[in-house]
């Protein structure tokens, strides 16, 4: 028989454990949905060692007038389609439940609705689902439908069950919307007999399909005048007309010309003057790209088994090099050895590097004639 594990505590972590039987009547017996009964209870295990459903925890705040108009149907429905999409799944499939109540954030009222998306006829694990988890973030955030990616840790996770409630709180009880007889359904660490949850072609196109992004960048570049165009390393190289102004300089260069640079995420501007090679001027940068949340423990939880998932880990670094090599600034820890004091002090010192400077541009773009 399955055993569950869970906590019951806010503060203290301390693992319990019940049989799968047990627990659903821990859980049943304390329910009582008119009275806003329910016991105190969270899932509770090791997120890298065990399987679970696919699960993802929507958060909205509202103020007074906008939570007595809003419409938690139409909310729910917009997740739904849009989970479905992303997780090649149909309605029926989801179970659901939902709380919503006021708190205080800084002294305000603030009406919180918590939504909460199971996926019950799928299981994953931590390894495959949290990079896709990361790329699908930017859809929902074009909503303002962003769910809570707190939730993903690696290591100890806390999952608040679905007919159960905050300490104390009557209004924190999570009512279950969907599969309300089957309770099993919203325990996420069931998956017995389930399939695995397979990230389809599709379903990465769909993510790596940044639709804005590539709106905006071609209306940006429609604003010059391109006379030739190449592509070097995943990368477009436009040289512009000499008559565009240099932005480095304010005005255009006698002998040399500017150039835009478009990579997957990014769209700048270069200069083949020598005075302006180690400059570089952003117009466009997807802030949405899950480049900047490079997280080592994913990276390092790549296994390279029989080497098919080495693509997978080589994506996953070049997509963290690229928003690197394509930023002129960042941060290294410094440690100043204090002569008066004797000890090292910590310092973060900026570090300016040149974009794609250090790449050899006659390489890659025909001098202007
Ligand atoms: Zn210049």
């Amino acid at each position: 028989m399955q055993q569950i594990t869970f906590t019951t505590l806010m503060k203290t972590n301390n693992t319990q454990s019940l049989t799968l039987e047990d627990f659903i009547s821990k859980i049943n017996d304390s329910y009582d949905e008119d009275d806003k009964e329910g016991t105190n209870c969270y899932e509770y295990f090791n997120l890298l060692e065990k399987e679970f459903k696919p699960f993802f925890d929507f958060d909205v705040k509202l103020n007074k007038k906008e939570f007595k108009e809003f419409n938690i149907n139409l909310y729910q429905n917009k997740i739904t389609d849009k989970l479905n999409r992303v997780c090649n799944a149909v309605n029926e499939v989801w179970a659901i439940s939902e709380d919503h109540r006021i708190t205080k954030i800084e002294d305000k009222k603030i009406w919180k609705v918590s939504l909460h998306f199971i996926l019950t006829n799928k299981k994953t694990n931590a390894k495959s689902f949290y990079p896709y988890i990361r790329k699908v973030n930017y859809l929902f955030k074009q909503d303002k439908i962003e769910f809570d990616t707190s939730v993903y840790r690696k290591g100890m996770g806390k999952f608040r069950m679905s007919q159960t409630k905050k300490e104390g709180d009557k209004h924190s009880l999570l009512k279950p919307v969907t599969f309300k007889d089957d309770i099993t359904k919203h325990i996420i660490q069931v998956v017995d007999g389930l399939d695995e949850f397979i990230i389809t072609k599709e379903m990465n196109l769909l993510v790596n399909n940044n639709i804005d992004k590539d709106e905006n960048i071609r209306e940006l570049v429609s604003g010059y005048t391109v006379v030739s165009k190449k592509e070097k390393n995943n990368c477009t190289f436009m040289d512009l007309d000499k008559e565009t102004i240099c932005p480095f300089i304010g005005r255009k260069h006698t002998n040399n010309h500017i150039f835009l640079v478009q990579t997957e995420d990014c769209l700048m501007i270069k200069c083949h003057s020598d005075k302006c090679s180690s400059k570089v001027k952003i117009l466009f940068k997807n802030m949405n790209s899950d480049t900047i949340d490079f997280d080592l423990d994913v990276f390092n939880a790549f296994q390279i088994k029989d080497g098919s998932n080495y693509p997978a880990k080589r994506d996953y670094f070049e997509k963290y090099y690229k928003y690197f090599r394509d930023t002129n600034t960042f941060y290294r820890i410094q440690m100043n050895y204090n002569n008066r004091y004797k000890y090292y002090e910590r310092e973060l010192v900026e570090i300016q590097k040149g974009g794609l400077a250090d790449l050899q541009i006659d390489q890659y773009t025909d001098k202007f004639v």
